[in-house]
């Protein structure tokens, strides 16, 4: 595909090569440090061609059959099962992932492309014969028009796929802005679909920063917009985007904990602390940042966790390695300023991540698995979102009090308990002020057909992404009540109508 040739990556509008931007980004490969090609940066002129072309083609778009547009998410679907080693390998090469990581970040996105497979089904309306004597109500999810789809760098593909599939099937058209630090992953798809036989405009592709994004938030042909990203801009795009009339969902930061109760297994538990907490060098929304430790089992479960951390192999993406380098310079060096600050603040420095063998060539952006115990809620390593590989443990005395630590937290995106006692897992589930919640799991990102989406900070906006919800923010609901008319409904009655 092209998007691997060019050296300057171009937006995709109308399924085609758009330039015509002075501005252009710096992509890098966070493994070697080096940039391997620039970006266009969309001033307002380009992201309106783009919204200009979904709006262009959505009359058509939202009138072609469900059969078609089903037809069409079959072959896309079968495309990026085939072919989806090319994208795992874009993946690694902008985002630093490693290539398992990344291949199951694919996995995780087609759910959605087979969710959208069954738009028939989903979009599938009510009636009522008779509602009163002879009158019929029948209700209809249709489109909404032109969807904004704004993504972050952690997920360049899977984040994408939460929307524009189901957005796409329901019959509206769109235009994604992907973050401008890994953005090939976003045109891949967007030709994929292309291939697949999906009409000119329905998928179009901008890449750029806040003047393009405040391009969408501003154009009146924009109807809805689903955003990702750190909380301020999440607030941001929530508030500028429902200011101006759009329907609007705007996924943000996070900080999840995992509390362990003294009757877990603590292998078990180490292990997926080390998954959650390490696997794409923490740059995941869902990932584990604090374990929450029972005093009298934290020394026993901090010892499995170093010692199972120390073990990672730490490099290049490609070569077989646990874990990957960070997104840039500025945020690894941001991410150390983080154990700098653990450090002052008097925290207990488990596991020092800031050196350590590296299996890769020149100068990646690289962090080792860092851990801190005896972490305080005052302290910045435990308040803010740190996006890196340092995991924070706060120890507590009692079941209460963990549960209180995390409803206590302004973020609310996941969560999980590690116990064997049925009974607390329950309480956990039903006390907990969080959207997403594991037992015994440590990333419980739900399957396609549930719908994802945290609380409080987490999430901006009432209709969470795919699942039955995503289907629901992509349509509007529209009843209609009728009858066909005879000589019996005749007559004056000024009254407000009644059934009978
Ligand atoms: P980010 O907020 O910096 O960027 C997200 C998007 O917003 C990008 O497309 C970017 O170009 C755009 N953007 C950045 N600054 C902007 C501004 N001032 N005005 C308008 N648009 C702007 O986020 P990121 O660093 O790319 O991603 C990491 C963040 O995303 C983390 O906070 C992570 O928790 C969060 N995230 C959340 C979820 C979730 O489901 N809740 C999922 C993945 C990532």
């Amino acid at each position: 595909m092209s998007t691997t040739l060019t050296t300057t990556l171009q937006h995709w509008i109308n399924n085609a090569a758009y330039s015509g931007d002075d501005r252009t980004g710096k992509i890098y490969n966070p493994a070697t440090g080096e940039v391997t090609r620039e970006v266009a940066l969309a001033s307002k002129a380009t992201t309106e061609a783009a919204i200009a072309a979904a709006h262009a083609a959505f009359p058509k778009w939202r009138d072609t059959s469900l059969a078609r547009r089903t037809a069409i998410m079959f072959t896309f679907r079968q495309l990026l099962a085939e072919r989806k080693g090319e994208l795992a390998a874009i993946i690694t090469e902008e985002h630093g992932k490693v290539l398992d990581d990344a291949l199951g970040e694919v996995a995780r996105g087609m759910e959605v492309v087979e969710l959208a497979c069954n738009a028939p089904y989903l979009l599938k309306g009510e009636y009522s014969e008779n509602a009163s004597t002879g009158v019929d109500v029948q209700s209809m999810r249709q489109p909404v028009g032109v969807s904004a789809i704004i993504s972050p760098f952690n997920f360049p593909a899977m984040v994408p796929l939460w929307f524009f599939p189901v957005a796409i099937a329901s019959g509206n058209t769109v235009v994604l802005k992907p973050s401008e630090k890994d953005p090939s992953a976003a045109n891949w798809l967007a030709e994929l679909f292309a291939e697949a036989g999906l009409p000119e405009g329905v998928l179009n592709v901008v890449h750029g920063d806040k003047e393009s994004v405040d391009t969408l938030l501003n154009d009146e042909r924009i109807s809805t917009v689903s955003f990702v990203g750190s909380t301020p801009i999440a607030q941001y795009v929530y508030s500028t985007g429902t200011a101006n009339g759009k329907r609007v969902q705007a996924f943000g930061g996070a900080k999840n904990h995992m509390l362990v109760l003294p009757d877990a297994d603590l292998d078990l538990a180490a292990d997926m602390a080390v998954n959650a907490g390490f696997g794409a060098a923490g740059e995941r929304c869902m990932a584990i940042s604090v374990v929450v430790a029972l005093e009298n089992i934290a020394d026993e479960l901090v010892g499995k966790i170093a010692e199972r951390a120390k073990t990672l192999r730490v490099g290049d993406g490609t070569r077989g390695c646990d874990m990957g380098p960070l997104i840039t310079g500025e945020h690894r060096d941001k991410v150390a300023g983080y154990i700098d600050a653990g450090i002052a603040a008097g925290a207990t420095l488990a596991l020092d991540g800031r050196t350590g063998a590296i299996d890769a060539d020149g100068e990646g952006f690289f962090l080792h698995p860092t851990m801190f115990d005896n972490v305080t809620t005052d302290m910045s390593i435990y308040t803010d979102e740190i996006f890196g590989p340092v995991l924070s443990v706060v120890r507590v005395k009692t079941f209460n009090e963990g549960i209180e630590l995390i409803n206590s937290s302004k973020y609310g995106n996941g969560t999980a308990v590690f116990t064997n006692d049925g009974g607390a897992a329950r309480r956990f589930e039903n006390e907990i002020q969080v959207g997403m919640v594991g037992v015994n799991v440590p990333i419980p990102v739900p399957v396609g057909y549930h719908s994802f989406g945290g609380w409080k900070a987490s999430l901006f906006g009432d209709q969470h992404a795919y699942g039955p919800e995503g289907f629901k923010f992509f349509t509007r609901n529209k009843v209609v009540t009728k009858r066909w008319l005879d000589p019996s409904h005749g007559g004056i009655n000024l009254g407000f109508p009644q059934n009978d």
